[in-house]
């Protein structure tokens, strides 16, 4: 991954500030804008060296961090989107990375991913069961053999109606499963750490298949992230689709 040339927070704070998602909600960019200036000035407040900031940036973690105590408080709502899931064990429609683009991690996700399904014996592939199904999952048992190293989009995505999930994997739209608003937050402040950043370091993002198969293969971390990068737009055509 490039370096980070030299910025200091004035400058990223402006940056950000300025910084427009062609597609996303405004009120999901606002919001997300919102959360990652916080994460700025605690960053400052904790003297962060601002090129350990921006590494962290370009690594997704802000992204993550912000996504993922959003999502852990709607997690806790007692009336909230959580409340009535079917998910259960066993159940893996959501396994099956129908997108072009394999589902949308970040730097920080794909070596945990990686390094996760390096420690595991070599065979059982998700692929095994479904040809579009994530290979990080077991084809008999169908459950997630990485699941503490599972990204933020496994972990968002919830479903009222387990035959609404199989639709979608075929292609059928159907209502009462999707990502929870957290996956837009935390795709929204990944887009406007890479744009805050741009000229001075790239904001890769990568497809969690290609990630799960390069590390089934035994592809060492560097040239499996490699192979995995997604174009640019891929981040911000999903940020606009979610928000
Ligand atoms: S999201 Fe759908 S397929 Fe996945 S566990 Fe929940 S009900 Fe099952
Ligand atoms: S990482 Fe685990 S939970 Fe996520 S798609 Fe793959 S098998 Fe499913």
């Amino acid at each position: 991954m490039s370096k980070a040339k030299a910025v200091d927070y004035a400058t990223l704070r402006k940056r950000l500030e300025k910084a427009r998602l062609k597609g996303t909600a405004s009120e999901t960019a606002d919001r997300a804008r919102n959360l990652l200036l916080v994460y700025l000035d605690h960053a400052q407040a904790q003297n962060i060296p601002i090129q350990e900031l921006a590494r962290q940036i370009q690594q997704g973690l802000p992204a993550l961090r912000i996504g993922g105590a959003d999502l852990a408080a709607v997690a806790e709502k007692p009336d909230g989107p959580f409340g009535d899931i079917a998910c259960a064990s066993g159940c893996a429609f959501c396994c099956i990375l129908a997108g072009e683009d394999g589902g949308v991690i970040t730097e920080a996700e794909a070596r945990n991913v990686h390094a996760a399904l390096s420690q595991l014996p070599k065979g059982p592939d998700g692929r095994a069961w479904h040809p579009r199904a994530c290979p990080s999952l077991d084809p008999e048992t169908r459950m997630c053999r990485i699941y503490d190293a599972r990204p933020m989009i496994c972990r968002s995505y919830i479903s009222k109606d387990a035959t609404a999930c199989e639709a979608i994997s075929t292609g059928i739209p159907a209502d009462g499963a999707g990502v929870v608003g957290a996956q837009s937050i935390y795709l929204a402040v990944h887009a406007l750490g890479r744009a805050a950043l741009k000229g001075i370091a790239t904001v890769p993002t990568f497809s969690l298949s290609a990630v799960a198969a390069a590390a089934l293969d035994g592809i060492d971390e560097a040239e499996a992230l490699q192979g995995a990068k997604h174009k640019p737009r891929t981040l911000d055509d999903e940020s606009a689709r979610l928000s």
